[in-house]
């Protein structure tokens, strides 16, 4: 990955170059911001850069040797770590070698991702994902073992907020005191969740949310229409990663959009034949499909109740194309009601996370949802 094929990130590149530069870059580096940005990318494209055998003030050479390996992320010292949940058939003690054929062509496949879409992957979105103590022991023994390329060895921690604490606890030495010639990238969402000595020990560069500018730019290099292209980065809200899906699969949030126009005209109404359509529809898709309408529900109710108060008119490019006006659903919208429908919706995420039923969880948010709407402001 060569630093220019990474979105955006102008400034966070530029600060990461300097420090090469100037030889002020740490073995241990902490890529810290929210979900949805181009993080992980920028930690391949930056360990790229420094494995680079002729690299320009800029960016890799793209042609060495290494950086032929990297592209193919075969480059003998460069070993990824990240959450994973026991799967049927894994081996008693488990660490991410077991999973290192799945996760290189997941992420070839795609550079940008969020965590769900890996656990996705492996088919254990509904399990506890962690970073062991067995991963923890195998990262340490590849910052130790000898470079094989001659090179830089790096290690890329992707989420090291999901490391057990006793995993934590064995890598702190190996932050401490890291061997000459490695280097260890964390990439974490939630920095605040990691062990303070560990993130004193880092370099730290906060990455950003993209502009959406940076995002509609981003898709259209992928071959998306500009049209396209601004649709998802208008729904995706600042998250590259949600609107790089989202293009790659339009009709299933118009189809998201269609159920929420029902679902709302069924409880504004109270038509109770109109709700339990709905609720045959949404119960009728799988698991991971249902949480990802319901958040794009919730961002619905976001979107339309900011506008409402500041009485702006809402272009919303999915119910743009269906027939429901989120103007007239921002009317009758006011702090009181917006705030308990999102912990309506909110919770239902979280029962069907438990293997909640799907019917009686909708059943019982569409009748909150009826009250709801129809509450006046205090
Ligand atoms: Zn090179």
């Amino acid at each position: 990955m060569l630093l220019k094929d990474v979105p955006g990130l102008a400034p966070e590149k530029k600060k990461l170059l300097d420090s090469v530069h100037r030889n002020h870059n740490s073995h241990a580096q902490l890529f810290h911001g929210p979900a949805g940005t181009a993080s992980f990318a920028l930690a391949i494209a930056y360990a790229q850069y420094l494995a680079c055998k002729n690299p320009g003030t800029d960016d890799s050479c793209g042609e060495c040797q290494s950086c032929k390996q990297f592209h193919k992320y075969s480059y003998p010292d460069l070993h990824f770590s990240f959450p994973f949940a026991r799967i049927a058939g894994a081996p008693k003690e488990l660490n991410c070698d077991f999973f290192a054929k799945e996760w290189i062509s997941f992420i070839s496949e795609r550079p940008l991702f969020h965590l769900n879409d890996w656990l996705n992957k492996l088919d254990v979105a509904n399990k506890q994902a962690q970073i062991n103590v067995d991963e923890a022991a195998r990262i340490i023994s590849k910052l130790t073992l000898k470079s094989y390329s001659g090179g830089p060895k790096f290690v890329i921690l992707y989420l090291p907020e999901y490391l057990h604490p006793s995993a934590s606890n064995k890598l702190l030495k190996t932050l401490e005191e890291p061997s000459a010639d490695s280097i260890i990238i964390l990439v974490s969402e939630n920095p605040e969740r990691l062990l303070q000595t560990i993130t004193s020990r880092c370099q730290k560069i906060y990455i950003p949310r993209p502009k959406n500018s940076d995002i509609q730019t981003y898709l259209e290099s992928n071959g998306l229409s500009s049209d396209a292209a601004g649709t998802a980065a208008a729904v995706a809200e600042n998250d590259m990663v949600q609107a790089l899906n989202i293009a790659r699969d339009s009709d299933r949030y118009i189809q998201f959009g269609e159920l929420f126009q029902n679902w709302m005209r069924g409880c504004y109404s109270a038509k109770v034949k109109d709700i339990f359509a709905f609720v045959d529809q949404f119960s009728s898709l799988d698991k991971e499909s249902q949480k990802e309408a319901l958040r794009f529900f919730i961002q619905t109710l976001e979107i339309s109740y900011a506008a409402g108060r500041k009485g702006q008119s809402i272009n919303h490019p999915i119910y743009q194309k269906l027939s429901f006006k989120l103007d007239g659903f921002a009317s009758v919208l006011h702090l009181t009601n917006a705030k308990m429908a999102l912990d309506v919706l909110e919770k239902a995420i979280h029962d069907i996370s438990r293997n909640g039923n799907a019917k009686l969880i909708l059943s019982d948010a569409s009748f909150q949802f009826s009250n709801l709407l129809r509450l006046k402001e205090a």
